[in-house]
């Protein structure tokens, strides 16, 4: 059966842009993107601001009832309690945040976050109500030892080991060396991951779950590469770092078919 997977363009603005610089990017974005609504069609996008931000472009979604998705950078493998510094998947709920990014390799290598603290966390945005964007991606080194699939499979069989069958989640490929290095994967080589990762998933739980799942290519996407990466027939969408900042790039990255 032909399974439709809504495409997904994700922007992840990592420690960048105050509230004041959130509200004043989301504003042009969401101008830009209604005058072009018929040039990206039913394409979901969501912007990943930072925490400090994201009550204001809440406020600012609600009122405007724009067409934009909330995600999170990242939440706290815990409920509530005494976790000094930490996010809960509830406080983020609360903020009509769908998505919440794990595992992003800037927090697996930053903050020496292990395959089992993002497993937690998968499981924690989960039970407050937010789909789980898994990011798995192998480095430089992983490449020339491993070749390219395994730790990502592995670093994903590990974030979904605890989630019940049946929740819903985003994997995000991202090898570690095209992060920000303005060196992207080939579409082939994303396409190559993606398929293996679909494969995975058909083991890992079931069918049903594999073709709806969708899987993202991340790293140095560009309006001049995401529609390659966007016609692989298994990549559903992508996660922009860098070039989400900018509002022009990234609505031309959001109308990738045009
Ligand atoms: P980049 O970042 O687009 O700047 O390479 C992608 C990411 O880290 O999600």
């Amino acid at each position: 059966p032909l399974t439709t997977r809504t495409p997904l363009i994700a922007g992840n603005w990592k420690m960048n842009l105050d509230h004041l610089q959130a509200i004043a990017l989301v504003q042009k974005l969401s101008w830009a993107l209604k005058d072009a609504r018929h040039d990206y069609g039913d394409t979901e996008v969501a912007v990943f601001p930072p925490f400090t931000d994201l009550r204001s472009v809440q406020t600012l979604l609600a009122a405007d009832k724009l067409a934009l998705v909330l995600g999170a950078q990242d939440l706290s493998p815990h409920e509530s309690g005494a976790y000094t510094g930490d996010v809960s998947g509830q406080m983020l709920a609360k903020l009509d945040v769908t998505y919440a990014l794990v595992g992003h390799s800037e927090r697996r290598h930053g903050h020496s976050e292990s395959d089992e603290l993002v497993g937690a966390k998968t499981l924690a945005a989960h039970r407050a109500g937010l789909v789980p964007m898994i990011c798995v991606g192998e480095t430089a080194e992983d490449l020339a030892e491993h070749g390219a699939a395994a730790i990502p499979l592995a670093q994903l069989a590990a974030a979904i080991a605890q989630l019940p069958q049946g929740a819903t989640f985003v994997v995000a490929y991202e090898p570690v060396w095209a992060i920000g290095s303005g060196q992207a994967a080939t579409p082939e080589q994303a396409e190559d991951v993606a398929r293996a990762i679909r494969e995975a998933l058909r083991d890992l739980r079931d069918d049903e779950t594999a073709a709806a799942t969708r899987i993202l290519y991340g790293g140095s996407v560009t309006s001049q590469n995401v529609a390659a990466f966007l016609k692989q027939p298994n990549v559903d969408g992508a996660l922009v770092g860098g070039a989400s900042l900018k509002t022009d790039e990234f609505s031309r990255i959001v109308q990738f078919r045009k």
